[in-house]
């Protein structure tokens, strides 16, 4: 028997350096043993490992390479045997990847599947856990696979800026907002310093977001995991991350805004900037109360340009808005508000699906052709561009009346 070692369960960079190997020297599959056997000192210095390089012609296609990345995640005991028996039976040409006869490809689908699952499943999680922490020290979830929380860990720290902590049976992290401290599993306690290369190279596990699976998504906890990976515009990769919509998940009232702001895309919640900071103002003059609400941007990624040091606000166009509205079709399909109001041009435009004029549409109920009732009104940063204070006090005056409309409605 043949035997090598993985750093970890998830040691992608190693499985295929030892495949590779494995192949060049024609060692079969069944022929080796792989075992997990983690360095003593994650963080030692000399902890690079020098990993075999065969040199072999060996070309996987791409789509064959991810699900191998994903497969590999899985908690399977036989997943480096069999994938390695994929890549073996490539390399002589024996499988049937070409025509679909290949015998080992559903098992690696199963495998890959099984790694998604856990992936969403871990994500559900941790959205829900920042969602509605309650420790001071943020939350602690437990996953139950390492595999995936090794590869989502750059993932989960984009997902919140909050400090949190997740421990797993052989891994546990803890990000502070700046640094992930990785330590071995559950109980033991983190270790400080850089990130250990042990751990790198584990290809991320992406969810898909396309349009059906988007209006597919069964909850709230499943769409905003989802959208953390939406790559369907150009907006995403400027920004820090995906702000999602916030509120209770049975609001008979929505807000929907233009686009997160600065400090939203630093926060990674809608409206805690300085609109938001006016708009909660004036819904608690209103009357209406914050939590009873849900409230989202009809584009749910910061669009600005660069000035210095400073990120300056830009209004996204035609595609950027179509392209993430299936992502507020979805909240609206799960959220079922009664009364949805669109605050300003980029979020009337994205519900009614045509031009608007603000003042043409203003102040008045539209129905929606999903049974709920519209209002349009101005954009809350509206009112903190007003320069003359009499002007200003007139125009917050009618939005809170726009919103004592909506509140109204809903009886
Ligand atoms: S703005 Fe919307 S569609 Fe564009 S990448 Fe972000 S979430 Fe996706």
């Amino acid at each position: 028997m043949h035997r090598v070692s993985l750093a970890h369960p998830a040691d992608f960079n190693g499985w295929r350096a030892y495949v590779r190997q494995c192949i060049a020297q024609d060692i079969a599959p069944d022929e080796v043993e792989w075992a997990i056997e983690p360095p003593a000192d994650l963080f030692a210095s000399q902890a690079k490992r020098a990993l075999p390089s065969a040199a072999i012609d060996l070309r996987i296609p791409r789509w064959l390479a991810s699900l191998i990345a994903a497969a590999l995640q899985s908690d399977a005991p036989d997943r480096f045997t069999a994938l390695h028996r994929v890549v073996a039976d490539l390399h002589v040409g024996t499988n049937g990847l070409d025509d679909g006869s290949d015998t080992q490809l559903p098992y690696l689908r199963a495998l890959s599947h099984q790694a998604h699952v856990a992936t969403q499943d871990l994500r559900n999680q941790f959205l829900h856990a920042i969602t509605f922490r309650t420790l001071d020290a943020g939350p602690v979830i437990t996953a139950d696979s390492s595999n995936v929380l090794a590869g989502q860990r750059h993932i989960l720290t984009q997902l919140a800026a909050e400090p949190w902590r997740i421990r797993t049976p052989g891994l546990s992290i803890d990000w502070d907002g700046r640094t992930c401290r990785i330590g071995n599993g559950a109980g033991e306690p983190c270790h400080a310093g850089p990130e250990n290369e042990y751990w790198n190279g584990i290809p991320a596990i992406m969810l898909p977001t396309d349009d059906e699976t988007i209006a597919h998504a069964a909850s709230l906890d499943e769409l905003r995991a989802k959208a953390a990976d939406c790559r369907r515009c150009p907006l995403w990769e400027p920004a820090t991350r995906t702000v999602f919509g916030e509120g209770s998940r049975s609001a008979r009232l929505m807000f929907v805004g233009e686009q997160p702001g600065d400090q939203e895309d630093l926060a990674g919640h809608p409206f805690v900037g300085p609109a938001g900071r006016l708009f909660d103002e004036i819904l608690a003059r209103a009357g209406i109360p914050r939590d009873a609400c849900y409230i989202t941007n009809a584009v749910k990624h910061f669009k600005f340009t660069p000035r210095g040091s400073r990120r300056i606000h830009q209004k996204p166009d035609a595609d950027e808005m179509r392209a993430c509205l299936p992502w507020l079709a979805a909240e609206r399909r799960l959220v079922k508000p009664q009364v949805l109001v669109m605050l300003g041009v980029t979020a009337a435009t994205s519900v009614l699906g045509r031009s608007v004029t603000i003042s043409r549409e203003r102040s008045r109920a539209i129905p929606l052709d999903d049974g709920c009732t519209g209002i349009v009104t101005v954009h809350p940063s509206f009112l903190l561009r007003v320069p003359d204070a009499d002007t200003r006090a007139r125009e917050t005056q009618r939005f809170e009346e726009d919103l004592r409309m909506a509140w109204r409605l809903l009886d």
